[in-house]
């Protein structure tokens, strides 16, 4: 037994009756058969948690749970209508029940009352969720893989808790930490970071470059050094391919460690990851990992909230602080080696309030490290006013719709295409467009459908409209899903202008290139560029003014005659720009000692090292891929 039990065992009294003891990830649970320790267990679990300063749960002892049916009719009884639950779930092996609900305030009750009926009630313990308040399928489908291997998931995180807890299972003649740069080493794109200390083997996202089709396109997981059997875990800074996509292929490869996210990430990832697949299926590529591969990462997620400190391996401790990129996107703390050494890995980040997110935190408990990204680091990158980019985009909508046009906004799935409803659904509601419809294609749907399941990671503002007035911006009417062919065919031929929300963001394919192809024509009509165009799309070539656009359409190529209007607005781009860049260093609290510069084209990388290292007087450098930097 490891030792940490038999510290908890000391201070237990004598009469806890603990008949199992197992780990959650770093959670420790322990299983009481006394009734009375249970329901008074809050005293002296807390002041055990203040000794030993990790995660302690209570449970009851599975002997001591009430009947399935009788616990279902009774947690049905105790909870108010109004909560709105849609299911009770129930993991007799932890005894815990599940309940998914519309509103878990509710079911929460005043400081927790409700919950605490229902322990004394029932002996089961209830684990509240969220049900999306728009369906989802990926949800659905993510909370039921992870229902139905109940079982494996109880192994599964008992065994990453013994890797946290054993003790040190590598050789240790003295202490270092080391990064390598497996990929976005002065590039965007296949994000992934290999921290190594005498002890810990970790990855630092694991993307791929959705550009290329060939090995540029996949982090240098056969370099010498990186082993996927010593692998200790992989953390996800956000869903975006370029630092998600790759994960599904180690598992592929074997790999059956714990993958660490945000539960946004893990559900954006896993619908990111599922679409991949579906790309290589329609271009006839054989695929880099399969249905089977997204599932066991699913399998072996754990998700943490922000600022919720975690200990991963013998040697590591890991927080999440919001990165203001996407949802859930997140930035990685890691606390090395007991006092050792701090280093921060921002992922991509945005320092400036959106409509969606709050900003980048700045404020560590310590802090010597920073490796951050430089999508948008270079000298010419200052982005304009967000709140003129709005108008000019809210204008440009509306004179559109006033003359009956239709208005095409290609989009990522995730990010911007959020920001943008919660920016329309906002002006038509204050007058400032008229109202009409807003068609989502597909994958936005999903995605605006999870956000309503993670209100917690939206910015405070849009967090109480959705809590506190039931003012959902995202439940909006004005809002339409197109399902089918025939309804998109149906929204091309009316007469009545609306706006149209598509992927893919360059229109290389999909419902957004279709759409251009037949509004391309009509001056009447209006695109509008929010997100980064890539050079040889057809995006890029539009964007630049070409008239005359060649597409390979079905089999035969076909030339579009662009009259539509076109306009570009980039400050609505989820990337902090080189000015926000500068800033966040500036107002890091501590002030680190290093600055590693990475995801950014090689001059950016270099150019806004050498300038952090002439304003900041720190240690600071660009690394390529596959250097490695001895950080202590
Ligand atoms: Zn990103």
């Amino acid at each position: 037994m490891p030792d940490i039990f038999a510290e908890i065992k000391k201070h237990l009294p004598a009469d806890a009756d603990i008949s199992d003891t197992a780990f959650e990830g770093a959670n420790i649970i322990l299983y009481t058969k006394n009734k009375e320790f249970f329901l008074q267990r809050n005293t002296v679990i807390r002041d055990i948690v203040s000794i030993i300063k990790k995660r302690i749960e209570l449970r009851p002892d599975p002997s001591l749970c009430m009947d399935l049916e009788q616990a279902e009719i009774e947690i049905k009884k105790i909870l108010p209508a109004e909560a709105g639950v849609t299911s009770v779930l129930f993991d007799p092996a932890r005894s815990v029940a599940v309940i998914e609900a519309e509103k878990p305030g509710l079911v929460i009750g005043k400081q927790g009352e409700i919950l605490r009926d229902i322990k004394s009630k029932t002996f089961w313990v209830p684990e509240v969720h969220r049900t999306p308040i728009i369906r989802s399928k990926i949800i659905e489908n993510i909370r039921g893989v992870l229902y139905q291997t109940n079982d494996y998931r109880k192994k599964f995180l008992n065994k990453v808790g013994h890797r946290i807890y054993d003790g040190w299972v590598r050789e240790r003649k003295e202490e270092w930490v080391r990064v390598t740069f497996l990929g976005g080493g002065r590039q965007v794109g296949r994000s992934c970071i290999f921290l190594q200390t005498p002890e810990s083997r970790i990855l630092l996202d694991c993307g791929v470059n959705t550009a290329f089709n060939d090995q540029n396109a996949y982090p240098y997981v056969d370099c010498p050094e990186f082993k996927i059997e010593e692998l200790d875990a992989i953390i996800i800074s956000h869903a975006h391919l370029d630092h998600s996509g790759f994960v599904p292929f180690l598992f592929r490869m074997g790999y059956r460690g714990p993958v660490y996210c945000t539960a946004p990430t893990r559900d954006i990832s896993a619908l990111l990851a599922l679409d991949f697949i579906g790309v290589a299926f329609k271009q006839a590529k054989k695929g880099l990992f399969d249905v089977d591969d997204v599932k066991e990462m699913v399998k072996h997620t754990i998700c943490l909230g922000w600022e919720e400190v975690t200990d991963i391996t013998p040697d590591m401790r890991i927080t999440f602080y919001n990165s203001g990129h996407i949802l859930g996107s997140s930035m990685i703390h890691i606390h090395i080696g007991n006092g050792l050494h701090n280093l921060l890995y921002t992922g991509d980040m945005k320092y400036l309030r959106t409509r969606l997110l709050d900003p980048a935190v700045t404020s560590f408990p310590r802090l010597e490290t920073v490796i951050i990204e430089s999508t948008y680091g270079g000298k010419t990158d200052i982005l304009g006013s967000r709140s003129e980019a709005e108008l000019k985009f809210i204008k440009s909508i509306d004179a559109a719709a006033k003359r009956g046009g239709k208005i095409l906004v290609p989009v990522l799935g995730v990010g911007r295409a959020q920001e943008i409803l919660v920016v329309v659904e906002k002006a038509i509601r204050e007058g400032l467009i008229q109202p009409i419809p807003v068609y989502l294609q597909g994958m936005v749907w999903d995605i605006t459908a999870i956000h309503t399941a993670y209100p917690e990671f939206l910015n405070q503002q849009l967090r109480k409209s959705i809590f506190h007035r039931a003012d959902n911006p995202f439940l909006s009417d004005i809002f339409k899903r197109v399902g089918s062919r025939k309804e998109q065919d149906d929204i091309i031929e009316s007469e009545q202008p609306c706006i149209l929300v598509a992927t893919a963001g360059m229109m290389n394919a999909g419902a957004s290139l279709e759409y251009f192809r037949r509004l391309a024509d009509n001056p009447k009509n209006l695109l509008i560029f929010v997100s980064y165009q890539s050079e040889n799309t057809i995006g890029k070539k539009v964007q630049n003014g070409e008239k005359q656009i060649q597409l390979n359409y079905g089999d035969k190529p076909e030339i579009i005659t662009v009259r539509m209007e076109l306009v570009t607005i980039t400050e609505f781009t989820g990337h902090a720009g080189r000015n926000e860049l500068l800033r966040f260093v500036h107002n890091l609290n501590p002030k680190p000692k290093r600055i590693i510069v990475n995801h950014g084209e090689s001059t950016k990388c270099i150019e806004l090292a050498s300038t952090f290292h002439k304003i900041n007087k720190l240690e600071t450098c660009a690394p390529k891929n596959l250097e490695t930097i001895r950080i202590k």
